[in-house]
């Protein structure tokens, strides 16, 4: 996958999959944190965090760029972070 050509549309994570590893969380800490089930949550500007599908625009933190998030995603060992780009096709796993 060519990540430099990689638009993020949206993200959201399979809590089914999450184990709480956290690898996400260290990559990119402005996005990602874990709720009290251990889960992670993408950190939302004005909205309370979800694991549900969220789009890039509605993320607090603007600046992070593409491929920080695809590397987020690509960190965690069970893949239960599936990203999609702005045509809503599933580009990760
Ligand atoms: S890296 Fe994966 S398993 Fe770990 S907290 Fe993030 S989403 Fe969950």
């Amino acid at each position: 996958m060519d990540t430099e050509k990689i638009k993020i549309g949206k993200l959201m994570i399979d809590r089914n999959l999450c184990i709480g590893a956290a690898s996400c969380i260290a990559v990119a800490p402005s996005t990602f944190e874990l709720d009290p089930d251990n889960k992670a949550v993408l950190r939302r500007k004005a909205m309370p965090p979800t694991s549900d599908a969220t789009a890039r625009a509605d993320l607090e933190d603007q600046g992070v760029d593409d491929e920080m998030l695809l590397l987020a995603a690509k960190s965690c060992p069970t893949q239960a972070i599936i990203v999609y780009d702005e045509e809503g096709k599933q580009i990760y796993p």
